[in-house]
């Protein structure tokens, strides 16, 4: 005979429709916490907006998932309050997260530390995490979008009411945030969360995109629109200047784009918000060292400058890139180099190894893979439970953290969502 409970709102329910734990959103970090939270044994239920679980995992690493890194360290993240990740990654490491899935029979492999499922297929992922969650008796409802959740008292303690945009009700012992950020709203993620956090005591920090393209207001840049490069790249805001990133450089008709813009976009979004000037530094000749660079400038200008300066300068860039730097110079390729004073044949040679081009701004949410700004960490506890709400936990891309390319933004969406389902079905269980 189920027992009946008398609800602080006056309603009788019964315990058995109170979950012990229940999750809101079934993303990367809601579907492993509440893996964490039904092995630990809590009655878990997981609420998911989208029709399926995992809709985004299925779009990330280029439908491969790149779902970790083997190189994986706290420098890699930025945290509104420079708060340390290196205890929260000690309870769910890299490690654990590659025996969590190969224990499953989901194989992995890497390319240079960067770590995929053996399929190449991001769904494997999230299939798993079906297939895993409906094997340990969760209750999965998808196509619910959850509009509210209150905290009431009955004779037994806390429980939550969570209301949905289709009218139903829920209720829960615990409850775990986990609907992400901003970032990817074509993926179901609309922010909706930071509005329910904020009626439950929290602040929001303001939410940006981030691992996104930078947007210049530069005309110029369209003369080498569609160039792809490996360079350098710098981020440079007013007096500060950013650790410099390496990689495939794409220029396109409106800015920057490409993993090296991506590494240094979460600081330049930031910056551009805070109304500060922001520039890219770009070096086109990653691979010299100051000594060679010097050897081949003397050497260019040594030689004999009877010809274009598109001939002058042939080999060391890409032949679009040489235009740019030309425009900049107002001056056109086809213009013999012995018309050209020494001083600006320098000048080219030095914009080569560092241009700066003007950011203005980035793409929006819907390029962006992930948000920085969120629900401040320091507003959590160790075991990211709420300092606010008694029985709220945190967990993913809600909060504010957020990492480099490269598997680090999923890596900490398990770690969190592991450590936030485990702490919040064992408080269950120690009666707290
Ligand atoms: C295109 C793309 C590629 C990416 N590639 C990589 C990669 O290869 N490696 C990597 O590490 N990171 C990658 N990322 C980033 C990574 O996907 C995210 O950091 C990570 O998914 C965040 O996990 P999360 O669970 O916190 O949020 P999400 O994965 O965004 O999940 C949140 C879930 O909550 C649901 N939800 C939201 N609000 C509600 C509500 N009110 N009620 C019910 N449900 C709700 C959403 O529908 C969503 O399913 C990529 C991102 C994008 C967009």
């Amino acid at each position: 005979m189920a027992k009946r409970k008398s609800m602080a709102g006056g309603e009788i329910i019964r315990e058995a429709q109170i979950y012990d734990v229940a999750v809101i959103g079934g993303g990367a970090a809601g579907c492993m916490a509440a893996c964490a939270a039904s092995f630990s044994g809590a009655r878990t239920l997981i609420l998911e907006a989208n029709d399926r679980l995992g809709r985004k995992i299925c779009a990330t690493g280029n439908g491969r998932c790149n779902l970790t890194n083997l190189h994986v360290d706290e420098k890699c993240y930025h945290t509104g309050g420079g708060e340390d990740l290196s205890a929260f990654f000690a309870r769910f490491s890299v490690e654990d997260n590659i025996r969590f899935w190969e224990s499953r029979g989901v194989y992995l492999h890497d390319r240079n530390g960067y770590v995929y499922p053996r399929t190449d297929q991001a769904s494997t992922i999230a299939d798993a995490f079906d297939k895993i969650l409906r094997a340990a008796g969760t209750e999965i409802i998808s196509g619910s979008r959850v509009t509210d959740v209150k905290p009431e008292e009955d004779s037994e303690g806390r429980v939550f009411r969570i209301g949905t945009k289709e009218g139903r009700r829920y209720f829960a012992r615990k409850v775990i945030l986990a609907g992400g950020g901003a970032a990817g709203p074509q993926y179901g993620c609309d922010g909706g969360l930071y509005g329910i956090a904020r009626s439950l005591g929290h602040t929001v920090k303001k939410p940006l995109p981030a691992l996104v393209p930078l947007l210049s207001d530069d005309t110029d840049l369209k003369a080498a629109a569609g160039v792809r490069c490996d360079a350098g790249i710098r981020l440079v805001c007013g007096e500060s200047t950013f650790r410099a990133e390496r990689g495939e450089l794409q220029i396109t008709g409106k800015g920057i784009s490409g993993i090296p813009v991506f590494q240094i976009s979460s600081e330049a979004s930031r910056a551009l918000d805070e109304g500060r000037r922001v520039f890219a530094e770009i070096d086109f000749l990653p691979d010299f060292t100051e000594e060679m660079w010097e050897k081949e400038k003397s050497r260019r200008l040594s030689e004999d400058r009877n010809c274009m300066l598109g001939t002058f300068f042939l080999g060391l860039v890409n032949r679009k890139v040489l235009d740019l730097l030309l425009r900049k110079q107002g001056i056109q390729a086809e213009k013999k180099a012995s018309k050209v004073d020494e001083d600006t044949l320098v000048s080219i040679m030095r914009d080569m190894r560092s241009f700066k081009v003007r950011v203005t701004g980035t793409g929006g949410f819907e390029q962006a893979q992930v948000t920085t700004g969120g629900i401040p960490l320091s507003q959590t506890d160790k075991d990211l439970m709420s300092a606010f709400c008694r029985g709220l936990y945190m967990s993913g891309e809600l909060l504010d953290v957020d990492g480099i390319c490269g598997g680090y933004n999923l890596q900490w969406a398990f770690t969190s969502g592991w450590i936030a389902g485990k702490s919040a079905a064992e408080e269950r269980s120690s009666g707290k």
